[in-house]
């Protein structure tokens, strides 16, 4: 997975230096941060991101409300309903994400 955000990465800095890469984690994305974080330097060694740090954002959770309409921010692991009003709900909106939310390159050189 990691690998493929750094093969992703470098094709999209053309061969600059990586300085950070930001990503957007899901907190329902079946992704752990930690792990993440821990096989980040395997996954960036001998790369264009071996020197570049990883920033992961999570995303929290959130269904679409339809009786409030609005998204509401769900808390519990697998518990779909609104936590305002108590309305069923499988509208998931966020939380899913796995995605790279931006790459900081070197442009000293
Ligand atoms: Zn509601």
């Amino acid at each position: 997975m990691l690998t493929s955000v750094v093969s992703t990465v470098v094709a999209a800095a053309a061969g600059r230096k990586i300085k950070e890469v930001g990503l957007r984690v899901g907190a329902r994305s079946g992704v752990v941060a930690e792990a993440l974080e821990a096989s980040w330097p395997i996954a960036r060694a001998e790369t264009a991101c071996q020197e570049a740090n990883l920033v992961i954002t999570e995303v929290p959770a959130a269904v679409w409300c339809p009786s409030c309409e609005q998204e509401q921010p769900i808390d519990e692991f697998f518990a779909l309903t609104c936590p305002v009003c108590d309305t069923p709900t499988a509208d998931l909106r966020h939380g899913k994400e796995f995605e790279i939310a931006y790459v900081d390159v070197d442009t000293q050189d």
